[in-house]
């Protein structure tokens, strides 16, 4: 059976609204996979070093019959696409980011695959898009993403452009 996956995008080099809404299409595009639900897209100040743009990131949402590392290496295969590069500063700006937030029923807890990711439960432009698309969603030993919201005590990113993304926005 199709597992339930969400996915974090971010970008904040090149374009990043085209950027991430490439990447939507491309992850939709994965073999074996539908895409149930994706977010609006926010702009987030950097994590990490300050001297790079604003990223904008989204999160989606799949069904998708791949395993998780399978599917962690067909994402790296979207980032390449998109030209990413990894640079030495960790949290340097990039054209593309794709990390797996939780995939429902599994958990890993290797360098390479960690599940749920490290960083879900605190970071405002993840929680707020999952949100957005899963108000229900309650992620074990973690807690529900309302009660992370509550706990995490951030304003709500600003949203450039809702879900109904035909035009492409103007903003960026
Ligand atoms: P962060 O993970 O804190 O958001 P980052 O996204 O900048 O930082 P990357 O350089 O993109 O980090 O990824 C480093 C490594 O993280 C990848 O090589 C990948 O194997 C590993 N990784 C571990 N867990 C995950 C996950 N849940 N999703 C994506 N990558 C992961
Ligand atoms: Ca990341
Ligand atoms: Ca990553």
């Amino acid at each position: 059976m199709p597992a339930s996956v969400f996915i974090g995008l971010g970008s904040n080099l090149s374009s990043p609204i085209q950027q991430v809404l490439q990447a939507i299409n491309e992850i939709a595009g994965l073999a074996n996979t539908k895409l149930n639900a994706s977010s609006s897209l926010y702009e987030t100040a950097p994590m990490g070093p300050q001297d790079q743009p604003n990223y904008i990131n989204a999160v989606v949402h799949i069904h998708t019959s791949q395993q998780p590392l399978a599917l962690l290496k067909s994402l790296q295969k979207i980032e390449q696409l998109h030209s990413r590069t990894r640079n030495t500063d960790h949290w340097g700006a990039r054209t593309l980011d794709l990390d797996i937030l939780h995939v429902e029923g599994c958990s890993s807890n290797t360098t390479e695959l960690t599940l749920p990711h490290p960083g879900l439960h605190c970071r405002s432009f993840v929680l707020y898009p999952l949100h957005e698309i899963s108000p229900h969603l309650d992620i074990p030993n973690l807690g529900s993403i309302e009660q992370l919201i509550v706990q995490l005590n951030e304003p709500k990113p600003t949203i450039i452009s809702g879900k109904n993304l035909e035009k492409p926005p103007s903003v960026c």
